[in-house]
């Protein structure tokens, strides 16, 4: 199982889902781990796949 690099968390298990963009190629996912840091997913089928992510925030997330 993937996890966040940062703190660990289960990729399969985002904390906070930002936003959700359907593209031509599929649909793109913003979502938020509970280290704060924002990971870009593509679905793949029923999964979605982290392809980007961003350093975890300095504050803690309050969603
Ligand atoms: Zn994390």
């Amino acid at each position: 199982m993937l996890r966040c690099p940062y703190c660990g968390w289960p990729e399969e298990e985002p904390v906070a889902t930002v936003s959700v963009h359907p593209t031509p190629s599929g649909v793109t996912l913003w979502t938020r781990c509970a280290c704060g840091s924002l990971q870009t997913r593509v679905l793949r089928g029923s999964r979605a796949i982290v392809t980007a992510r961003s350093r975890p925030t300095k504050q803690a997330a309050t969603a």
